[in-house]
């Protein structure tokens, strides 16, 4: 059993990058290396001792594009944690888990009417957690949410981060579309840190066709070795030509025309054009990527259409389970798409896939 510490090490963001709305001078975030207490636990509370913490684009939003946390900084960033609870309410002692990425009050209305993945009040380490975030020797949590992780075979600990958010939301964003074995699917952005999961996970649940759209020509190959059966590479194409190439591809396949169900992951215009513009009769476009963008549509071609265009936010923690299965039995492979780095490395790391969106979910694991 390891030791309960007298201080958690954690890298906090002092500040975030900014912007002066006059001058337009940059000043660049910090990230710092500090100790902070650890705190008094109430009953229910557990301490876990972080095994590694996902690097999301999330987390990069925070610290360079003035997406605000709800805790104000200094805080510690990181939403997506694996680890063994040391401290804290005994049943859970010793107990390997994932801390979901949001937790919800499971008091309020959308609580109790099973929409508790967009609960108000919901906690999100990393965001709304007090200080408290992944990028940490240690995190004190609800135990109420956690997913035990059992029978993990030789996998790592700490790779099951990316359990929390990315492998699970691609869930909440599937059953939301309330996707049926023998649906036909399309993943724009399926090579992203969540399309890739997305693509895998409507597959694992019985999708007929899964068509992944995106521009990492690397990426779109890979992919088509999990989950997708065609890709399409956008790379210098606008929505009218994406769109031409799959009414061609469901040509030659004969594939209907009719009940597309279209994840749009990517968050930014140019993909929410594409899934848009393949959105058609009795389709349902689910969007699962969060972006600024203002994007045109004549919404009346719903009525047309008799189509819908849905929203989905995180996940609820009773699903955490269903998907660790999926990831223990082989149905939605997570070892590919893991990269594992020292905490050490954190500036440097997030600099990094800032600037170029990485192949691998990076994984940081505590080294200080
Ligand atoms: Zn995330
Ligand atoms: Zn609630």
């Amino acid at each position: 059993m390891a030791a309960v510490p007298d201080k958690i090490q954690t890298w906090q963001m002092v500040q975030p990058t900014s912007k002066d709305r006059e001058t337009g001078e940059v000043t660049q975030g910090k990230l710092e290396k500090t100790e902070v207490p650890v705190p008094e636990l109430a009953p229910g509370d557990v301490l876990v001792e972080v095994a590694g913490c996902g690097v999301c684009h999330t987390d990069l939003g925070y610290f360079y594009d003035g997406v605000p946390t709800v805790s104000k900084p200094p805080l510690t960033l990181g939403h997506e944690i694996s680890g063994t609870v040391v401290a804290g309410d005994e049943s859970w002692m010793g107990k390997e888990v994932i801390i979901p990425a949001v937790m919800p009050c499971r008091k309020c209305m959308l609580c109790k009417t099973g929409r508790g993945n967009r609960c108000l009040a919901q906690k999100m380490p990393g965001n709304s957690l007090g200080l408290y975030g992944g990028f940490s020797s240690h995190i004190p949590v609800p135990s109420v949410d956690l997913c035990e992780i059992k029978d993990r075979g030789d996998i790592p600990l700490s790779h099951f981060a990316v359990v929390a958010d990315a492998a699970t939301t691609p869930y909440q964003a599937a059953k939301r579309a309330d996707l049926q074995p023998g649906d036909n699917v399309v993943v724009v952005g399926i090579t992203g840190g969540v399309g890739q999961y997305m693509g895998q996970t409507v597959k694992a649940l019985g999708a007929k066709t899964v068509i992944g759209i995106a521009r990492n020509q690397e990426k779109l190959d890979r992919a088509l070795k999990f989950g997708a059966d065609f890709c399409i590479n956008s790379t210098d194409k606008d929505a009218r030509a994406v769109s031409k190439e799959f009414r061609g591809y469901c040509k030659e396949n004969g594939l209907p025309n009719t009940g597309w169900k279209i994840f749009e992951v990517t968050g930014v215009k140019p993909g929410q054009e594409i899934a848009l513009a393949l959105l058609g009769f009795t389709g349902k476009l689910i969007v699962v990527g969060f972006g600024l963008a203002k994007t045109e549509y004549g919404i009346g071609r719903l009525m047309a259409f008799d189509a819908e265009i849905i929203g989905t936010w995180g996940c609820l923690p009773e699903y955490y389970p269903i998907v660790l299965g999926m990831v223990l039995s082989g149905s939605i492979n997570m070892e590919e798409f893991v990269e594992i780095r020292p905490m050490s490395t954190i500036a440097d790391t997030f600099a990094e896939a800032h600037k170029t969106p990485p192949m691998k979910r990076i994984v940081l694991t505590p080294d200080f």
